[in-house]
């Protein structure tokens, strides 16, 4: 049967829908990156890397010539940017008309649970989680690395991203990233692996990204061992990375201020678009302690400066570096305003027993909970004595400091480092003009060690150390 009577019997001649004539390709030089991927997706040889920078973008993008293009499409399934190479010759909607905005954070209540018994990295694991992180980036160190085995569990059964990064460098630059895209992301490290991050942190701090950053300290120098210490105070006060940096540092003392400090952290980290350090000594993330859960927990957005990768972030840039001297100066300044807001707004302290104290205990972390034994044994002798534990290590918590000073007559340091925090309070209180006042005394332990009450008692009975 020849094809005219197959037509004949089919009745009325029926004319064949038109084919939609397929597209070329479009490219929108301004979105395109150079990454070559379309040039070895297209078998005709249409598309070359130009080497030409793109006065807008400042990348190169590809040169298109469509004389042998059969508008195949294989370039545009090739591409990973979403207006870059597109088959609408209109292009995308001019970038300009999309304004981002911010996609607020909300709150999601939580039913009344009871008390849980919890060690110290996994309660800060926890409390990410309720603060809305789900993504996590480490590599595993002790005495950190429970709370990353803790999230490694978790976050696949929550839709969430638990990356082993290759070394504490990768890790960094994955929080860079994540933090960049105005998601909430976090690690738990030790010393040497948090020393690994600070170039990174600094980047951070350049370029205005959100992480949180939580420090086991173990003893050092170099490898050290892995018992307890408190001898990254200078690091995370004073020494992240290059530039004039500075992060909110927070020192809690057990497993319930491990998570609420972390819940803490992921509100002020996007609250000033800065990473947060939580300074947690080895014994503390290794201590197991009743955690009491929020009533709440918190669902993230996403902030309208995010590079979060969708039409309307697309025009948004994160970067640290600033080649004109005026630009780097304006945004320094920037920062030291938003420093100046953190000192005002975020001291924290706990004053134990500081009510006419003439005998007062500084000291942070474990240290502090065998020292609040300390000042019970001395009252009980008679001797007036409190403890005054920054929760806030910077900002120093001066205001606080001046009101539990108010009677002391002697003033003694307890910490598991050569004086780090001794060091930090005497920065913070000469640039605050609060100078004079009792001499310093101390109890310092080191190399894994952290002070005993004995010892601590003794130096309080016996006078000046
Ligand atoms: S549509 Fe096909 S032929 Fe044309 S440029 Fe793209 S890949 Fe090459
Ligand atoms: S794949 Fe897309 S971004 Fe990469 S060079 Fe080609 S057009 Fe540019």
């Amino acid at each position: 049967m020849s094809r005219a009577e197959v037509g004949s019997r089919s009745g009325p001649e029926q004319s064949a829908p038109a084919r939609k004539p397929r597209l070329k390709p479009y490219l929108n030089t301004a979105y395109c990156k150079g990454c070559g991927r379309c040039v070895v997706a297209c078998t005709r040889d249409c598309l070359v890397l130009s080497g030409e920078v793109h006065a807008e973008s400042g990348l190169a993008p590809v040169r298109l010539d469509l004389e042998n293009c059969n508008a195949c499409g294989l370039c545009v399934l090739a591409c990973p940017e979403p207006y870059a190479l597109v088959l609408d010759p209109a292009g995308p909607p001019p970038a300009e008309a999309v304004v981002p905005v911010d996609q607020p954070t909300t709150r999601v209540p939580l039913p009344p649970l009871e008390p849980v018994l919890m060690k110290g990295t996994h309660a800060a694991a926890i409390g990410a989680l309720l603060a809305g992180c789900r993504h996590f980036f480490g590599y595993p160190i002790t005495p950190s690395s429970e709370g990353a085995e803790l999230m490694s569990k978790l976050l696949p059964r929550l839709d969430g991203v638990f990356l082993q990064a290759i070394s504490e460098v990768a890790t960094v630059n994955h929080m860079y990233g994540c933090g960049g895209a105005g998601v909430r992301c976090m690690t738990l490290t030790s010393s040497p692996g948090f020393s690994l991050m600070l170039e990174g942190i600094s980047y951070m701090i350049g370029a205005e990204i959100p992480g949180v950053f939580v420090d086991v300290m173990r003893a050092g120098p170099g490898l050290g061992n892995i018992g307890p210490a408190q001898a990254d105070i200078r690091l995370a006060c004073r020494g992240l990375g290059h530039g004039d940096t500075h992060a909110l540092v927070l020192a809690p003392a057990d497993p319930q201020e491990m998570l609420d400090l972390t819940i803490l952290a992921f509100d002020r980290a996007f609250r000033y678009r800065n990473p947060v350090v939580i300074l947690s000594d080895g014994h503390l993330g290794q201590v197991t302690g009743k955690v009491r859960l929020p009533d709440h927990m918190v669902q993230p957005g996403i902030p309208a400066w995010a590079v979060y990768g969708d039409a309307m972030h697309r025009r948004n840039l994160h970067s640290s570096i600033r080649l004109e001297e005026n630009d780097q100066e304006r945004f320094n300044e920037h920062l030291f305003a938003k420093y100046d807001e953190m000192t005002r707004r975020e001291p924290r302290a706990e004053l134990f027993r500081c009510d006419e104290a003439e005998l007062v205990f500084v000291a942070l972390g474990t240290p502090a909970r065998v020292v609040k034994g300390v000042v019970r044994t001395l009252r009980d002798r008679g001797i007036r004595a409190g403890l005054f534990r920054p929760i806030t290590l910077w900002p120093f918590p001066v205001g606080k400091w001046v009101e539990a000073m108010a009677r002391a007559e002697r003033v003694i340091f307890v910490e598991a480092s050569a004086g780090q925090l001794e060091d930090e309070a005497r920065l913070a209180l000469s640039h605050a003009g609060q100078v004079g006042g009792p001499r310093f005394e101390h109890v310092r332990r080191y190399g894994g060690h952290l002070p005993e009450a004995a010892e601590i008692l003794a130096v309080a009975e016996g006078g000046a150390a």
